[in-house]
């Protein structure tokens, strides 16, 4: 028996053992920057002219190592192979498949801080965040695990005379997993890692802003023995291979985190059936969020404003779960700004390699052009109260910013920046603000610090959200514990770390036979 799933735990980097072995993690990792990668098909190590070149947000001019870029013909073998090897991995039995997954979360741990320093340079994650995002790789590992195995059981059904009747769920085949930069291990693990331990097989498609990392998860997947070919690193331009893959007649199911605008021109493309597709494409999309916390006039502004900063701040700010819009009711609405520039202005700004960082750099050039021109809007929209500037000499940084006096209805209270921006919007009441919050085509997370037991419960039935946080902050959901996934077009509610998830992965066959 395996004993129950548990949350891995985080490193405490208040302990000096802790930072001495993040340290020495990150000089290892710097000795091993500006390698080449090959795309991996079915085991084979293929290298391309063209590359993709991965550099460190933190320091621009750092290479942290180039992977080759599939084209079309590379993508057609992918998926080929994917194809064949089905024909195989299908038939594992559900507990062999799961073990893999222990075996890659036990390698996983014994690489933790390497994993964990990757992701410092190559994302710019602050080490913290960096350490939480490998323990949900984890997570995933050991929770998908368990969950096939529950799922490979016989499953419920009613009895009937004379027959033996059982419901099995089955794979559906070949799928094209495009997971985003920003949990550049958690997610693309559990997007990748869901679907091959129900028993599909999968073109994993890294983020060209972190391929190197992926390339790390291949390295485990490999030295967990996973069967060549379960698993095809395709690095590629969505230009070159995106529509390719999405629009392949091998392809049985797309598993895309990221932008709006992205998953809704995959799922646009997966509704055709293209000649010689025999079945309906499913699409698992978790897109963007606007997220809003709200604080009530009598809540603990204190602890609200702590969870807010945290909400916002954290990995700059580029989480879809993260805090973009507060809402503050009444008379708490002064004393909420004072505290909160307060607080805003203690951030330290730097590289994501020092220890003691809170706010790191944005992931690229064109992302802090976006959230510098959003800043711009926003001084139009509102006043900023504090931060509005950036430097992108050396890294891009962004300082974080808070603009107050926001309209519901504009620009910076509409539209994702997914950067360290924070809109702060008053509104009359509790009722209002609610309205408010759920003013928005997204509904992926929300906040309310309250002490009123009627506001929270109206809050629990009126807004409108697929995670919901009361009297804490919004981001950092937990596998098994908070599953994750949003309403409207935030996307289609996969639920990742879910009892759910697996079967958006999977069909059901009923098989009866009488005697
Ligand atoms: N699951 C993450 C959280 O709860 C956010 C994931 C994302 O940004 O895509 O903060």
């Amino acid at each position: 028996m395996f004993i129950p799933f548990v949350n891995e735990p985080l490193t405490d980097f208040t302990r000096e053992e802790n930072r001495r072995r993040m340290n020495a993690a990150l000089a290892a990792v710097r000795e091993r920057t500006g390698r080449t990668y090959p795309l991996l098909i079915g085991g084979e190590e293929i290298h391309t002219g063209e590359k993709i070149v991965s550099y460190n947000p933190s320091q621009h001019d750092e290479v942290i190592g180039q992977v080759s870029r599939a084209d079309r013909a590379l993508a057609e073998k992918a998926l080929q192979t994917a194809a064949q090897t089905f024909t195989s991995w299908r038939l594992v039995p559900p507990e062999a498949r799961a073990r893999y997954l222990f075996k890659a979360a036990a390698i996983m741990r014994r690489r933790k801080f390497e994993l964990s320093a990757w992701m410092v340079l190559e994302a710019g994650k602050p080490w913290a965040e960096a350490d939480a995002d490998t323990a949900e790789a984890i997570d995933f590992l050991e929770f998908y695990g368990r969950e096939m195995i529950r799922l490979g059981a016989p499953q419920p059904v009613t009895a009937y005379p004379g027959e033996e009747n059982t419901l099995e769920y089955i794979p559906l085949g070949v799928g094209v997993v495009i997971p985003p930069w920003n949990f550049p291990l958690a997610i693309l693990t559990g997007t990748a890692v869901g679907p091959v331990v129900a028993g599909n097989t999968v073109i994993l498609k890294p983020s060209s802003n972190t391929p190197v990392i992926a390339a790390m998860f291949m390295e485990v997947m490999r030295e967990a023995g996973l069967p060549d070919g379960v698993i095809n690193y395709l690095p590629g331009n969505s230009a070159d291979i995106g529509d390719f893959l999405t629009g392949h007649p091998l392809v049985h199911f797309i598993n895309f985190t990221g932008s709006k605008d992205t998953g809704l021109h995959i799922n646009r493309l997966a509704a055709q059936t293209a000649p010689g597709q025999r079945w309906i494409k499913r699409v698992a999309a978790e897109m963007g969020g606007k997220d809003a916390i709200i604080i009530d006039a009598d809540c603990d502004l204190d602890e609200a404003v702590a969870g807010a900063v945290t909400s916002a701040y954290g990995f700059s700010g580029q989480k879809c779960s993260a805090c973009s819009r507060l809402i503050v009711t009444g008379e708490a609405y002064a004393p909420v700004l004072t505290k909160l520039v307060e607080r805003v202005k203690q951030l330290k700004v730097g590289p994501a390699e020092e220890w003691g960082t809170s706010v790191g750099p944005v992931i690229d050039a064109a992302s802090y052009k976006k959230i510098t021109g959003y800043i711009e809007t926003g001084r139009r929209e509102g006043e900023v109260l504090t931060g509005g500037t950036g430097d992108d000499s050396r890294g891009y940084f962004v300082q974080p910013t808070v603009i107050a006096g926001v309209s519901p209805a504009a620009r910076i209270a509409q539209e994702e920046i997914f950067g360290p921006v924070l809109a702060v919007i008053q509104a009359k009441d509790f009722d209002e603000a609610i309205a408010i919050a759920n003013n928005t085509d997204y509904g992926l997370t929300g906040g309310v610090y309250s002490r009123n037991r009627n506001h929270l419960e109206q809050a629990r039935r009126e807004f409108h959200v697929g995670n919901l946080y009361l009297n804490r902050k919004c981001t950092g959901a937990l596998v098994g514990v908070q599953p994750f996934g949003g309403f409207n077009l935030s996307g289609t509610n996969s639920k990742a770390g879910g009892r759910d998830y697996l079967k958006l992965f999977m069909q059901a066959k009923s098989i009866a036979e009488r005697f």
